[in-house]
C-alpha cells in the first residue's frame, strides 16, 4: 500500500480508508494508496507548521537551502528510470515522451530554484537623504500544493522546489488517478534528508483531502494546477481562511497558421502541440486557425499525418500516443464526438477507440473539421488527442475568433512575417504566446494563464512573487519632523 509521507516518515491513513490506482493500458489496478481525511491533513499540517515555525528550514542560508535541493536534483536523475517507469504505468504518457523530456526537467526544477534562490534580492527606496526604504523576502509559511495527474512527477516538482527553495514548508496532494510518482518524490526527499515536516505528501481524492488542505487555517499558500471549475470551488472554499491563491487552470489554445508561414514547420509543430502527452496537455494547441488560402492543402497533409499517429503500449519507445488516463476520462472525451456530429461538424480522422486495442482506454488520435469556433468543441476543453480546426480569411478574422473564447493560457503562432507575428501576440488575449515554434519552456520566464485558465504566474522570479512574502522596511537617516500631539 502507498501511504502519506509525514515528517518523514511513510505512515498509514489515520481512518484506513484506500483507493485504486489504475494501470490506463489495462484498467487493472497497480495497488491500493492512502485515502486522506481531514485527519490526515491535520496531522500533516502539524508537522509542517512545527517544521516551519521551530525548524531549521526557514532560517537556513539560501545557500544551504540550495545544496539540499541540488541533492534532491541529483537523486532524481540517478532514479530517473525508475520514476519513468512509475509513471508511465500510472499515466499511460509514452515512454518515448517521458524518458526524454520530462523526468530530466523535473530534476532541473531543483536545480533552477537551487540557483535561483540564491538570487532573490529586495529593492532600496532612498529618500532625499531623509530615509532609507527597502524590501526584504521572507518564507510566507506552510503551502498546500495541488496537483492534476496528467504529468504528475514533473507538475510536483514545479511546484515543491521553489516552494522549499523559498524557506516554506509544504504539503503535497497528488491526483487521485496518479498517485504513484508523488510517493517516489517522498522516498527521494527522505533518502536527501530534509529536515522532518519540511516535506509532507497526503495522498487522496480532491473533495475529501484536497478540500481539507485548503480549508486548513494553518495553510498560507494554496498553488493549484488543475481545472478552472475545480480552481473556483477551491477558492471559495480558501476564502474563510484568507488564502493566497496561484491557479495554473485549463486551455483551449490556439495554433494559428497564416499563409506566409513555414508550412512544414507549421504543420508539426500544430501536431506536436495537441498530441503529444496523449492530448492530454494544458498548454495544449487544441484549437488550431487556419488561413482559408491554405486551408485545403494544410488540412489534407494534418489528416494524413494524423491518421499515421501511432496509437499503442505507452511502455513501446515507438509508440506516439498512449491510453488516455482513466476509463471515466475516456467516457469524456468519446462523449465529445457525439457532441461534434449533433453540432455538424465532421470527425475527418479518429473518433474511436483503435481497433487493434480493445482493452485500456486507447483512444485514436482525432481531427474534427467544418467546425465553427461557437461549437462546444471549439469552446471547451477536451484534455484528449482531439483537434478542431476553423477556417480564417485574415489577420482580424484570427483574432477575433482566438480571443473568442473564456481560456487565455497559451498560443502559437505560424508566420513568416515577424511584423505580423509579434502584432498578433501582443493582440492574443493569452498568457504566454509562441512564435513559430511549439511550446519550448525558458524556466526564467513567467508560466501562467489568463482570463478563466489562471491567476498569477509561476516560473524564475515570479515563483517567489507567489512563494515569498515582501516586508517593507522604513529606516529614518536623520532627524525628520515627527509632529508633537500633545507637547503644548
Ligand atoms: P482536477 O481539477 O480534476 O484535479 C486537480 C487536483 O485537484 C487533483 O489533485 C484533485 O484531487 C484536486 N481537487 C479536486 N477537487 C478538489 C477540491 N474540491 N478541493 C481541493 N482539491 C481538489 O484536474 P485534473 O483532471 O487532475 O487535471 C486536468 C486539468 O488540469 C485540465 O483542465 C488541465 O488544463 C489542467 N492543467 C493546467 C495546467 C496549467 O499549468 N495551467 C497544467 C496541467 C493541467
Amino acid at each position: 500500500m502507498i501511504h502519506h509521507f509525514i515528517e518523514n516518515e511513510f505512515v498509514p491513513p489515520v481512518e484506513g480508508e484506500t483507493f485504486e490506482t489504475l494501470n490506463p493500458a489495462t484498467n487493472q489496478p497497480i495497488t491500493a494508496v492512502a485515502s486522506g481525511s481531514a485527519a490526515d491533513i491535520d496531522r500533516a499540517v502539524q508537522a509542517a507548521r512545527q517544521a516551519f515555525d521551530e525548524g531549521p528550514w526557514p532560517r537556513m542560508t539560501a545557500a544551504d537551502r540550495a545544496k539540499a535541493l541540488r541533492k534532491i536534483g541529483n537523486l532524481i536523475e540517478k532514479r530517473a528510470e525508475e520514476i519513468t517507469d512509475v509513471e508511465i504505468t500510472d499515466t499511460g504518457v509514452p515512454a518515448s515522451q517521458l524518458r526524454k523530456g520530462v523526468i530530466a526537467r523535473a530534476a532541473q526544477n531543483f536545480y533552477f530554484f537551487a540557483e535561483m534562490v540564491t538570487q532573490i534580492s529586495g529593492e532600496s527606496f532612498p529618500k532625499d537623504g531623509q530615509f532609507m526604504n527597502y524590501t526584504v523576502r521572507r518564507p510566507v509559511g506552510v503551502a498546500g500544493l495541488i496537483t492534476p495527474w496528467n504529468v504528475p512527477f514533473m507538475l510536483e516538482t514545479w511546484k515543491v522546489a521553489p516552494c522549499l527553495a523559498a524557506g516554506n514548508t509544504c504539503i503535497l496532494k497528488p491526483a487521485e488517478w496518479a498517485p504513484l510518482s508523488a510517493n517516489k518524490l517522498a522516498e527521494i526527499i527522505q533518502e536527501a534528508d530534509l529536515p522532518p515536516g519540511v516535506f509532507n505528501v497526503v495522498q487522496g481524492i480532491g473533495e475529501t483531502a484536497g478540500a481539507a488542505l485548503v480549508a486548513h487555517p494553518g495553510v498560507q499558500l494554496i498553488s493549484f494546477t488543475g481545472e478552472t471549475t475545480t480552481g473556483q470551488e477551491i477558492m471559495r472554499n480558501g476564502a474563510a481562511t484568507l488564502k493566497r491563491f496561484s491557479m495554473e487552470l485549463g486551455g483551449k489554445s490556439p495554433t494559428m497558421v497564416f499563409e506566409d508561414a513555414d508550412l512544414d514547420r507549421a504543420l508539426d509543430g500544430a501536431i506536436w502541440q495537441v498530441y503529444s502527452l496523449n492530448g492530454e496537455r494544458c498548454t495544449a494547441g487544441s484549437r488550431l486557425l487556419v488561413q482559408a488560402s491554405i486551408y485545403d492543402d494544410f488540412v489534407n497533409k494534418l489528416a494524413a499525418r494524423v491518421a499515421k499517429i501511432r496509437v499503442g503500449d505507452p511502455m513501446d519507445m515507438n509508440t506516439e500516443v498512449g491510453p488516455l488516463i482513466h476509463p471515466e476520462h475516456w467516457g469524456r472525451v468519446r462523449a465529445y464526438m457525439n457532441v461534434a456530429r449533433d453540432e455538424g461538424a465532421v470527425i475527418a480522422v479518429g473518433g474511436e477507440r483503435p481497433s487493434h486495442l480493445p482493452h485500456g482506454n486507447y483512444f485514436q488520435p482525432t481531427l474534427i473539421t467544418n467546425v465553427d469556433n461557437r461549437m462546444r468543441i471549439a469552446q471547451e476543453e477536451i484534455f484528449g488527442p482531439a483537434l478542431v480546426v476553423i477556417r480564417f480569411q485574415d489577420e482580424a478574422e484570427a483574432l477575433r475568433i482566438a480571443n473568442d473564447i473564456k481560456y487565455g493560457l497559451a498560443a502559437y503562432v505560424w508566420t513568416g512575417d515577424l511584423t505580423r507575428g509579434h502584432r498578433v501576440a501582443e493582440a492574443i488575449e493569452s498568457g504566454m504566446v509562441w512564435i513559430n515554434s511549439q511550446n519550448v519552456r525558458d524556466l526564467r520566464t513567467p508560466f501562467g494563464g489568463s482570463k478563466h485558465s489562471g491567476i498569477g504566474r509561476e516560473g524564475g522570479r515570479y515563483s517567489f512573487d507567489f512563494y515569498t512574502e515582501v516586508t517593507t522596511i522604513h529606516v529614518a537617516l536623520g532627524e525628520h519632523k515627527i509632529p508633537k500631539l500633545g507637547a503644548e
